[in-house]
């Protein structure tokens, strides 16, 4: 189970019964933040800070405990800044600054000097903010009384990004074949993402896939395609180029599993003793949070793992798009995104249909893929890009909606959507930014969450909303 320390600081000038009031002020404290935030991870009281040692201490622990992926700090009373330097040098994980208070309101009628210097984190939770800024901490500030149900939301959003952080530092990558050849926006500085990210990113041959489909029994692929019928519509009588895919999606699992990969590439100019274009092989699998990336595209599908782990516990969908085409109609603007195969059904309105039909590109036999449209409701778009120097990201505000008529002669999955602030400052803010046509959509997380995540990995962040112009 991963944990998050809560942290309460304090010094030993109030005496022993304060002391006392603090230790028991947190354990209450921590006790009803586990019970809102122990799906994502538990809250660990730890003992009371009090001096540079007990500081240093504490955060030592943190260094040294894999399952802790990040802590919350409060100052309960005043607690001298300088004691908190050492303690914070070592902080390598996220941190949330709550600014709250054991009270809620102020006991009026009864309030007097020693209420006055037990409950005063507005005094000195500024002294420790002071001294996080100057050592450049990169943290969360969240102000206001623990209890109330908008600060319980932005612990838990805190939290969710940490996991994802935690899982980020581990993720590993496998990239069937390199990037698509002279392809810029998809191509990156593997080890500086390994450094920055944790995303241990490596090459594989499309033969170490092949070997693997080749040990596919007729059976496995009967269970694959009962599970298909589950949840999918098959409205083709090519069974064969259905069991194809199914072929391609067990041995992708099994590969999956064995290397302990979490995300996943490939290349459709590296498809050697593959029949088809991995379709809907691909995008079953993305739907289980898998991330992908096609082309090569490591970045994104590495994003993709990360947002899907940050959006585990939300309602909602996330997965790696392509912008593709416009309704360039004057006024009332759309984006048609989709790809040759791989958008995956977690953004289908309805039940997806199983279609077998041929790509106009790629060279290979008619694939297996789902076709569908795609929900509505306001999302954003992420998308990681190298700028040769540094990462950036950018995010967009996008707002997903009905296609305005049917289409029924593209064979793929599509998502249309409405650029924010409107189509021109929204497409032309993302092409000035550098940003791909490859990204992360999500209905489940939002700007908050993406600018927590570019805070804590200390990455360029540009975001394009309602107050954006070029
Ligand atoms: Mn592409």
């Amino acid at each position: 189970m991963k944990k998050l320390y809560f942290i309460v600081g304090s010094q030993d000038l109030y005496g022993e019964q304060t002391l006392k009031e603090v230790a028991r002020d947190g354990r209450e404290m921590a006790e009803f933040l586990n019970g809102k935030l122990c799906d994502l991870a538990q809250v660990v009281l730890m003992p009371t800070v009090r001096n540079a040692d007990e500081a240093e201490d504490v955060f030592l622990k943190v260094a040294a405990d894999k399952e802790c992926v990040g802590v919350i700090v409060w100052m309960h009373t005043f607690s001298p800044a300088k004691m908190w330097i050492r303690g914070l040098q070592t902080l390598k994980k996220p941190m949330l600054h709550l600014h709250t208070q054991a009270n809620e309101k102020l006991p009026y009628k009864t309030i007097d000097m020693d209420f006055m210097n037990l409950n005063q984190s507005a005094h000195g939770d500024r002294e420790f903010g002071f001294i996080c800024t100057r050592l450049n901490v990169k943290r969360q500030i969240v102000v206001g009384y623990y209890r109330h149900n908008d600060v319980i939301e932005k612990i838990r959003s805190f939290a969710e990004v940490a996991v994802a952080l935690d899982f980020s530092k581990r993720l590993r990558v496998a990239m069937f074949g390199s990037n698509m050849r002279d392809v810029a926006v998809t191509d990156g500085d593997r080890v500086e993402s390994e450094i920055k990210y944790g995303w241990n990113v490596n090459y594989y041959g499309i033969g170490d896939l092949v070997e693997i489909a080749d040990s596919v029994t007729d059976a496995d692929i009967d269970a694959k395609i009962k599970e298909y019928k589950t949840k999918y519509e098959i409205a083709t009588g090519d069974t064969a180029a259905v069991r194809e895919q199914a072929k391609y999606q067990i041995a992708a699992e099994r590969f999956i599993d064995r290397e302990r990969v979490s995300a996943f590439t490939d290349n459709f100019q590296d498809l050697h003793g593959l029949k088809q274009l991995p379709g809907l092989a691909v995008q079953d699998i993305m739907s289980r949070g898998i991330g992908f990336g096609a082309e090569g595209d490591y970045k994104t599908a590495a994003l993709m793992a990360v947002l899907c782990k940050m959006a585990e516990k939300r309602k909602g969908a996330t997965a790696f798009t392509e912008d593709y085409t416009y309704d360039l109609t004057a006024g009332s603007e759309m984006e048609l995104a989709s790809h040759m195969l791989e958008v995956s059904p977690v953004f289908a309105a309805s039940r997806p249909k199983i279609e077998v039909h041929p790509l106009g590109i790629g060279g290979k036999e008619p694939a297996a893929r789902l076709v569908f449209d795609s929900i509505e409701g306001d999302a954003i778009a992420v998308s990681m890009v190298d700028m040769g120097t540094h990462f950036r990201l950018i995010c967009a505000k996008i707002k997903l909606v009905k296609q305005p008529e049917k289409m029924p002669k593209l064979p793929v999955a599509r998502i249309m959507w409405k650029l924010v602030p409107d189509f021109k400052t929204g497409a032309a803010a993302w092409i000035y930014a550098g940003g791909a046509h490859h990204a992360v959509v999500s209905t489940a997380l939002n700007v908050d969450d993406i600018r927590l995540f570019a805070s804590l990995t200390d990455t360029e962040l540009v975001i394009i909303d309602e107050n954006t112009r070029v």
